[in-house]
């Protein structure tokens, strides 16, 4: 699998460790005990916990917007079977600029 970070300047080597371990989730099933461990093991508050996430941009590397070309963005880690399934992708930039013209795969 090839996901891309882009961390916020302000993280530190831990929290980028919790972002990694994060996104290394993959069950379907299990999402609230994968943040309670992570909370857990990195001795955080829930809310401190998303306060990181929300510092880090993860994208797919193996999937682009046909049109542009930007990576695919991920809000949560279920969202990457989701983009698995796509065979093609448009960015939401590229979909509001076309007026709707660019829909496939959604
Ligand atoms: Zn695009």
């Amino acid at each position: 699998m090839c996901v891309n970070f882009v961390f916020d300047s302000s993280l530190d080597d831990e929290a980028k460790r919790l972002c990694h371990q994060y996104w290394s989730y993959v069950s379907p099933n299990d999402y609230i005990a994968h943040l309670k461990i992570l909370c857990y093991d990195y001795n955080i508050r829930s809310d401190e916990l998303f306060i990181t996430l929300a510092k880090c941009q993860v994208y797919l590397g193996d999937i682009h917007c046909e049109y542009c070309s930007r990576p695919y963005q991920l809000d949560v880690p279920a969202d990457i079977p989701h983009a698995r399934q796509q065979k093609s992708w448009f960015c939401d930039g590229c979909i509001s600029f076309s007026g709707g013209q660019l829909t496939v795969g959604r």
